[in-house]
């Protein structure tokens, strides 16, 4: 295993008070320039990035919980992957893979063949991203089914273009105003074992028992004959990190098999080591007929692929697929650089390691504090949900306060979930154990803060 090696100082160090005067007066600038509907959860500006530092345009040195969103697994500037993308791009930076096609192309997708589940025959189509991989994952559904019904689950998010839209769960802030949407979308109950009612007789509801309740309302409701795919995040990513029983997904699938319906896992978010394995769906040996890849792909290169059965891909006629920068050539060489670094750095083993440091101190954390209702996730995609104290109730205010005081300490967090109560970890796999240790240090000291629990935050602040 090849060593990490970092341009930057992993330090946290903060110079100026957050935001500093050069972010704060970007900030000014980009109200009178950028649509006010991209919001950013971090109000300072990136200057240069390595490891699990984001240094910002005042020199103010951050600890990166987030990766860009599940992107930057192996860095935001590997040297392998700088390297591959300069070589390509003093090559060439486009041709457009349906007018003169490129051999880096090709090369993702035998590597992606060999690196999905399963050992059947396999294509890939390349695309920009997530949003556009699900679109395709659709289209190649209905067309190699012949039908048109699509399943989805409750907290699903599957991305911002229409059909996508229809596709994800929740309304504020991706749908609100943006109908109407996409037809023949059908949303059944999802396995979320933290809000899960029990039987009649107080077992646990188990993930069989959660597929056979969405099964049962899939055949009551659409009937299955209609259905040309079931599209589920092995994990649940924007909806909570929601981690489904065991046996939900290997039930689903089976069912889906028997029935002639297309399963695609939408594994953008937890593809690419993230969980500890190559991807989600190798937990529970689920072989999904589509798999849908984006976000860790090409560390941070927007690229994205629809991965599957050879028989549905090929299904479509020649020119059904495509786009004019899908598969880009520069795009490709990141990604076959990133593909190796995962390998040369093991990073599903990295992975591994975080989540045994951070589930340590964030049940430590959970045994002392009452707005912790649970720690979930798997791997490097690790999650808090908090509640208020006492109850399942949904703790958004907390959440929020939780992740402005650990930014103000210099530390990246992200948020999601449904009800807005869950703080969401995506470390970069390369970051180093001294610098997550310090993340979670200040983290854990905001959680405490706000929860009214010693000590303060000013005492774990090194
Ligand atoms: C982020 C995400 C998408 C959308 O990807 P984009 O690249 O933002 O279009 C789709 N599905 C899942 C599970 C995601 O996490």
């Amino acid at each position: 295993m090849t060593s990490i090696e970092y341009r930057l100082p992993q330090q946290r160090r903060l110079v100026t008070a957050l935001p500093g005067p050069r972010s704060a007066a970007l900030t000014e600038r980009r109200r009178t320039a950028v649509g006010a509907g991209v919001a950013s959860s971090v109000p300072v500006y990136a200057a240069d990035v390595d490891g699990g530092i984001v240094v910002d345009v005042d020199g103010n040195a951050l600890i990166d919980l987030g990766s860009g969103i599940a992107v930057t697994s192996v860095g935001a500037s590997d040297p392998a992957v700088v390297a591959a993308v300069q070589e390509q791009v003093a090559h060439f930076t486009h041709t457009c893979f349906m007018v003169t096609p490129y051999e880096g192309y090709i090369a993702v997708a035998e590597k992606l063949a060999a690196l999905t589940p399963g050992d059947h025959a396999k294509r890939t189509v390349l695309f920009n991203s997530g949003a556009e991989a699900v679109e395709n994952a659709v289209k190649i559904a209905r067309v190699a089914t012949g039908r048109s019904a699509v399943v989805v689950f409750d907290h699903a998010y599957h991305g911002r273009t229409n059909l996508t839209m229809a596709l994800t769960a929740k309304n504020q802030p991706y749908k609100e105003g943006f109908g109407p949407f996409a037809p023949d979308i059908h949303r059944v109950p999802a396995s979320y074992p933290f809000r899960e009612g029990r039987n009649y007789d107080g077992t646990e509801v188990t993930g069989e028992q959660a597929a056979h309740r969405a099964i049962s309302q899939i055949d009551k409701q659409i009937g299955a004959h209609n259905v040309a795919a079931i599209v589920l995040e092995p994990i649940q990513g924007e909806g909570g990190f929601i981690v489904p029983a065991k046996g939900f997904l290997p039930t689903l699938v089976d069912w889906a098999k028997a029935n002639g319906i297309v399963f695609v896992a939408d594994e953008v978010q937890t593809g690419f080591a993230r969980t500890g394995d190559w991807f989600a769906s190798n937990d529970e040996n689920v072989v999904p007929d589509l798999m849908t890849l984006a976000k860790g792909i090409a560390g941070g290169m927007p690229l994205a692929a629809v991965t599957g059965r050879a028989e549905l891909i090929d299904a479509v006629h020649g020119g059904g697929l495509g786009g004019t920068y899908g598969g880009n050539p520069v795009a490709c060489a990141a990604a076959l650089a990133t593909l190796d670094r995962i390998e040369q750095l093991d990073l599903c083993g990295r992975a591994r390691r975080i989540e045994q440091i951070a589930t340590e101190q964030l049940r430590a954390l959970a045994a002392d504090v009452d707005i912790v209702g649970e720690v979930r996730g798997r791997g490097a995609m690790l999650a808090v949900e908090f509640v208020q104290p006492g109850t399942r109730e949904p703790n958004p205010e907390a959440t929020r306060a939780i992740a402005a005081k650990a930014l103000e300490q210099g530390v990246i967090v992200l948020t999601c979930g449904t009800y807005g109560n869950v703080v969401r970890l995506l470390p970069p796999l390369v970051i180093s154990d001294e610098l997550l240790t310090d993340g979670l240090d200040v983290l854990t000291a905001a959680v405490r803060d706000v929860a009214g629990v010693r000590p303060t935050l000013a005492g774990a602040t090194r």
